[in-house]
């Protein structure tokens, strides 16, 4: 469906123009209308879909009217995590860019000053993580009275979360009369019953079914032992075309140890795990974004919804412990139709798991013998890249910093 045909404001429709979209993807042409209609809307739908801007294109014309009041702000949207929370914030500022509304961004983890002068004058959209929201709102330094338009984003991740207590605590502060939207992955009963008790005859939307792997990612199993996995995973970053990868780990712990090890072993490598201040998350995602960073190693803090283009691979250096993390991960690759590839290693005592995550794709991964790196061996050269592109947002610029000086390896660079 064509965006033109969506009823949205001229400045709305030269955003969207801007940003190169050609279509609207099925989340958008299904949910776009009803949210316009003011309904209560339940949309079931995967990152990687387009589903924030099914959500905050309808959303900036709603409010392109009206005024917010000091310390009131006039829609919320509510995220998981803060990595989630500012790419919603970055979709507010893009199909935002002809408008005059504002946002405020409040995360747990960054300075609240800045926000709080924005919160004061007033604000259209907070978007918000729900523990930094409540702890604002006990201070008394915000107002929930006005929010006429409520989002709750990737629901389930937020039950996984344990955030549950704190959105039905949320909700309640709101008032009754609002336009409620809820968006999520998959529907498990908790989060049914979130929707039964806080929306309104809500119609849903659904464009994929729960859970299913991008097809344009080839998925690949390595059997190995506890103590082979850096050995393998180091094979793997040198005979793979890595353009860039996440390296996903289950304990935070060990993705700091993996990281410098990757490090120190010559790879552009950096670790991001949700026991990092703020300040360090973002600015390692920024240079993973440029490209500085190339090989992300992470926790499940970045399985879901971060949007990086360009990721050519995802090694599963830990097997999730849950199926639908997966599918999460691996959904790093092949986004908008680009080919992936994603590698897991499993060794004997992940079999539970690996069975769980074969069941939920319904396929056997494709089972692949790669020798360990013998620790004397040396690296595979690879060709010299010419330029460093940026991997994110539409403008495509060059980055020059490579923030690894002296360390960065040749066949990187
Ligand atoms: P999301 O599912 O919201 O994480 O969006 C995934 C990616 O799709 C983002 O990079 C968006 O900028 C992009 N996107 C959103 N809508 C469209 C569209 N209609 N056409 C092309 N790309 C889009």
């Amino acid at each position: 469906m064509k965006f033109d045909d969506l009823g949205l404001s001229p400045e709305t429709l030269k955003a969207i123009k801007e940003c190169g979209y050609e279509e609207a993807t099925p989340i958008q042409a299904k949910a776009i209308p009803l949210i316009q209609m003011t309904r209560d809307v339940v949309g079931l739908a995967q990152t990687g879909t387009g589903k924030t801007a099914s959500f905050t294109l309808p959303m900036i014309d709603a409010l392109s009217g009206g005024r917010a009041k000091m310390r009131m702000p006039r829609s919320l949207v509510l995220a998981p995590t803060r990595e989630l929370a500012a790419q919603v914030a970055e979709n507010f500022d893009k199909y935002g860019k002809h408008h005059e509304l504002n946002h405020a961004l409040l995360v747990g983890g960054t300075s609240m000053g800045d926000q709080m002068k924005l919160l004061e004058k007033g604000v259209d959209v907070l978007i918000a993580t729900p523990g930094r929201l409540l702890d604002l709102f006990e201070r008394g330094s915000i107002l929930l009275n006005d929010i006429k338009i409520l989002v709750i984003d990737e629901a389930d991740r937020m039950l996984d979360m344990g955030f549950i207590p704190d959105i039905e605590k949320i909700v309640s502060l709101l008032p009754p009369t609002r336009q409620t939207l809820l968006f999520s992955a998959t529907m498990p009963s908790e989060i049914k019953n979130l929707t039964t008790k806080f929306l309104s005859n809500p119609k849903e939307v659904s464009v994929a079914p729960p859970a299913s792997p991008a097809k344009t990612v080839e998925q690949f199993l390595v059997h190995t032992h506890p103590k082979g996995k850096d050995r393998i995973l180091m094979r793997l970053l040198e005979q793979e075309k890595v353009e860039s990868a996440f390296v996903f780990l289950n304990r935070k712990r060990d993705v700091d140890t993996l990281g410098k090890f990757l490090k120190n072993k010559g790879f552009p490598a950096a670790a991001l795990h949700g026991d990092m201040p703020q300040v360090k998350r973002t600015e390692t995602l920024e240079k993973f974004k440029e490209g500085s960073i190339e090989i992300l190693v992470c926790s499940d803090v970045a399985a879901r919804g971060l949007d990086v283009k360009g990721v050519s691979h995802v090694f599963n250096y830990d097997v999730p412990m849950s199926a639908d993390d997966y599918v999460h991960r691996i959904g790093r690759t092949g986004r908008a139709g680009a080919k992936g590839r994603a590698w897991m290693l499993a060794t004997n005592a992940d079999e539970k798991f690996m069975d769980a995550i074969e069941r939920l794709i319904k396929k056997k991964l494709d089972v692949v013998e790669i020798k360990e790196k013998k620790k004397t061996e040396k690296k595979i050269e690879k060709p010299v890249k010419k330029t460093q592109k940026k991997r994110s947002g539409s403008d495509g610029g060059g980055a020059d910093c490579l923030g690894f000086g002296d360390d960065t390896p040749a066949f990187f660079k």
